[in-house]
């Protein structure tokens, strides 16, 4: 079958991929190892996602906001505090002159608008609980084979896009080296409702055994990611609600009156894992395929998103050209690069600095957060990257 573009994985970034491209008439078709079913009953669809502004504003230019921007929550301020320490310091909306400094969705929520979204599309044919093969290209097209229960099918474009994901199928049919960094360390994720209202403040405590994040979710709920040491998380998640809440609460303080959990707990491995290249031949890998990041800043949908309007913008203008030229793709690498790398650093140092317990670090930190809380300019710059606009 002759496609113009052929995009592995039907996650946010393949999805969002297709439906940026839908006034193009390219023939696209997306390939998704799922079942929709399967994705739907996922326990990563129980994740929140802090959108940033900048992320919200892309989905807005999708007309894929307007749908889903009730089940939204905006966040009005963050908190930033080091547990134990004095530091700490506060962004607000209102003093960045926006409505908000980002939103808090559940996951599944977009995932299921997006996907719905996508499967209206005339000119995409998404195949469902389908795996690439195998990918071979020569200098005027891409050959992908597929493999279902039911069939082989072999694929032929202009371009493939990996969009599958860290563990990538796409990235290692391709031969691309990847760096990984694994932090020994999990996100336990659910959901807890609050005895006070949060009144639309996310707050990111840092604690020694690593970062405490409680987003706003609806009135009375927050999305909870704690990050712990793998051993720690997992005790956590062997033990007891009654025993999760208690240590939670004490982590956490009252500064929400009491929490109860109101969602079941799921803990996820976290590593750094960034792809050494992100294109190849007649092929570019996007999101979570070319960086999979720690959730301590809530950056990888929002940077994994910059990816999609990027490649989608340049796909668009070049028309009647080929969209697999090498010289095409090399100017794609070339756009992203300090972006990636910009985001890729801020968060592994994020993760590093405050999940130390080593006196001077947490000194320095200290006056950091304290010194910011003082400089209305640096503080503007972290509100800028939190809302994930360009610095
Ligand atoms: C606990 C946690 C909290 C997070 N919080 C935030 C946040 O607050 N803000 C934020 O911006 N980001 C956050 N993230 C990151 C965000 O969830 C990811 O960056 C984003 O989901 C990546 O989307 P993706 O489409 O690139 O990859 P994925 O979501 O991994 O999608 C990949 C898709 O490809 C499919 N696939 C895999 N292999 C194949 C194959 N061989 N063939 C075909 N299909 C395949 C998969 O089934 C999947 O549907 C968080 C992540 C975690 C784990």
């Amino acid at each position: 079958m002759d496609v113009d573009l052929i995009i592995v994985g039907g996650g946010l970034a393949g999805n969002c991929l297709a439906l940026s491209l839908h006034k193009t008439c390219l023939k696209i078709a997306i390939i998704e190892a799922q079942s929709r079913q399967t994705l739907d009953g996922a326990a990563l669809g129980d994740r929140a996602l802090a959108l940033a502004a900048g992320t919200v504003d892309a989905l807005r230019s999708l007309d894929l906001w307007e749908g889903i921007s009730y089940a939204a929550t905006p966040i009005e301020n963050i908190h930033v505090s080091d547990q134990g320490h004095f530091g700490k310091t506060h962004l607000s909306a209102k003093k960045e002159n926006v409505p908000a400094l980002g939103y808090v969705i559940a996951a599944r929520d977009l995932e299921n608008h997006i996907a719905n979204h996508v499967a209206k599309l005339q000119n995409t044919n998404v195949f469902y609980s389908t795996r690439v093969a195998g990918i071979i290209s020569d200098e005027n097209a891409v050959f992908v084979s597929l493999k279902s229960e039911q069939e082989s099918i072999n694929l032929r474009a202009k371009l493939v896009v990996g969009a599958d994901g860290g563990n990538s199928s796409v990235r290692q049919l391709l031969n691309i080296t990847q760096h990984r960094t694994d932090y020994g360390q999990s996100a336990i994720v659910t959901t807890v409702s609050t005895s006070r209202p949060h009144q639309n403040v996310a707050y990111e405590r840092f604690t020694s055994s690593g970062p405490l994040a409680l987003l706003p979710l609806g009135t009375h709920h927050c999305a909870v990611v704690w990050t712990r040491k793998s051993d720690d998380a997992q005790a956590l998640m062997q033990g007891s609600e009654a025993d999760f809440i208690a240590q939670l609460q004490q982590c956490f303080g009252y500064r929400l009156g009491e929490l109860n959990l109101s969602a079941p707990r799921h803990a996820f491995p976290l590593s750094l894992i960034r792809a050494d290249d992100i294109i190849a031949n007649r092929a570019v890998i996007i999101g979570n395929a070319a960086h999979q990041l720690h959730p301590v800043a809530g950056q990888g949908f929002n940077l994994g998103l910059r990816d999609v309007m990027a490649l989608a913008t340049m796909i668009a203008s070049q028309s009647d050209n080929d969209i697999g030229a090498p010289d095409f793709l090399a100017s794609y690498a070339e756009k992203r690069q300090s972006d990636q790398s910009r985001t890729i650093q801020f968060t592994d140092a994020l993760v590093h600095v405050f999940s130390n317990e080593w006196l001077a670090l947490a000194a320095v930190r200290n006056l950091g957060l304290t010194l910011l809380d003082t400089l209305p300019f640096a503080k503007s710059i972290l509100a800028k990257h939190a809302m994930g606009l360009h610095l």
